[in-house]
């Protein structure tokens, strides 16, 4: 789960990583209102979950309140990488000396979480990384220890030059790495890790992800979600507690388990298919799941036949079957829908759509289902 700026500034600021005040605006009129509460020069900054702001125009210095207002309406008419900008963060504006990069995540090949900085952070972080890969400092951190003040120390000075502010920075590592153990984050971000004027070391962004399998016992962190950063058929699935990834395809996957998912998506590719999602409708089965499953599938203009790929253990091919059956009575579906119902009460499932007069094509194999499934998307593109 993404937080936005504004959150993550919160969270850096109940942590002491020094941080300049905000304020959260919802229109032109509250940014003017935030301008002058905030007095001096102020920078609008869109929140959407996307990087590279700045570029897209999301991120705008003003001199007064009135300026805040006028820059403010051309940020809230963008779309930043697909998202629409409802809301915008001004913030007391810094004078910037050097802009740094400071990021904890995961390296999974090591199996450690790894600390990344740069003197040369800014909005071309992605940049460095790819042509100048030594420009970055990481750090593997030993689970055991953790990251020591020492360590800290080091790794700052080898990116600040300068001594106080080498200290400052490594007191803000410290923070970020306790945040990361307390928050469960995978991704924890500052770029830009600045110096001001007065030689003050400040966090002028922020990044942060929370591992979604941590949200259990990260309750708080729930009620920071933006429902706006979920689709209505995200959030229904989620709430189904079905896993559910759009894709850009055209052949819809319904399937049990997220490895099955991912070997049915493989094989599609590898048939020369290209599939519309992913998705898991997990372990347990009713046919409520598959209802919800298949209008979810659907709302996808793309999608032009469906696939079943089940592999019937706890999920009962029965209770899959019954729900199949259901949504095309009750949805009027007319896609081609090819299914494969293997293991648990796959005889009763077979005579549920045998008895039934919904027209559903059977496959046996995992070959042939996914071969069928490409087949019919690309009949009935030529069809339409
Ligand atoms: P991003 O592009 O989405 O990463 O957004 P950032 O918050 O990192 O802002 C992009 C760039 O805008 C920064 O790298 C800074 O150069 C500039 N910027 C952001 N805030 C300020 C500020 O308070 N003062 C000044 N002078 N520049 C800022
Ligand atoms: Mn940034």
């Amino acid at each position: 789960m993404n937080l936005h700026e504004y959150q993550g500034r919160e969270l850096f600021a109940s942590y002491g990583i020094p941080v300049l005040s905000g304020r959260v605006a919802t229109t032109p009129e509250e940014v003017k209102e935030a301008a002058r509460e905030l007095g001096g020069t102020v920078v609008v900054k869109a929140q959407v979950h996307a990087g590279g702001r700045g570029k897209a125009g999301g991120v705008k210095l003003a001199d007064n309140p009135d300026q805040a207002a006028e820059v403010s309406k051309a940020i809230f008419r963008l779309k930043i990488k697909g998202w629409p900008v409802r809301k915008v963060l001004v913030a007391k504006a810094a004078e910037i000396a050097t802009e740094a990069y400071y990021g904890i995540t995961l390296d999974r090949a090591a199996r450690r979480h790894v600390i990344m900085c740069s003197a040369a952070g800014g909005i071309d972080i992605e940049e460095v990384a790819a042509k100048t890969p030594d420009k970055i400092v990481r750090h593997l951190v030993n689970p055991k220890t953790g990251l020591t003040r020492e360590e800290a120390l080091d790794i700052s000075g080898r990116v600040f030059p300068d001594e106080s502010h080498a200290k400052q920075a490594a007191e803000v590592l410290l923070k970020l790495w306790k945040i990361c153990g307390e928050k469960d984050t995978s991704l924890i971000e500052i770029n830009p890790l600045i110096v001001d004027d007065a030689g003050k070391v400040l966090a002028l962004d922020s990044k942060v992800v929370i591992d979604d399998n941590a949200l259990l016992r990260q309750a708080e962190m729930e009620g920071l979600r933006d429902p706006d950063s979920e689709s209505k058929w995200e959030r229904m699935a989620r709430e189904m507690g079905l896993s559910y990834v759009k894709l850009d395809g055209d052949v819809g996957c319904c399937v049990n388990g997220a490895g099955l998912a991912m070997a049915t998506m493989d094989l599609i590719k590898y048939y020369g298919g290209e599939p519309a999602n992913f998705l898991d409708i997990g372990g347990s089965s009713s046919p409520e799941k598959v209802l919800t499953a298949m209008k979810i599938i659907l709302a996808d203009k793309n999608v032009k036949a469906i696939v079943f790929n089940i592999f019937g253990g706890i999920t009962r091919c029965d209770d899959v079957a019954r729900g199949i059956v259901g949504a095309v009575k009750k949805g009027k579906i007319d896609h081609p829908i090819v299914v494969r119902l293997t293991g648990t009460n796959e005889e009763e499932a077979r005579k549920i759509l045998e008895e039934s007069d919904v027209d559903v094509v059977p496959a046996v194999t995992m070959d042939e289902v996914v071969q069928q499934g490409i087949r019919l998307a690309l009949q009935s593109k030529i069809a339409s």
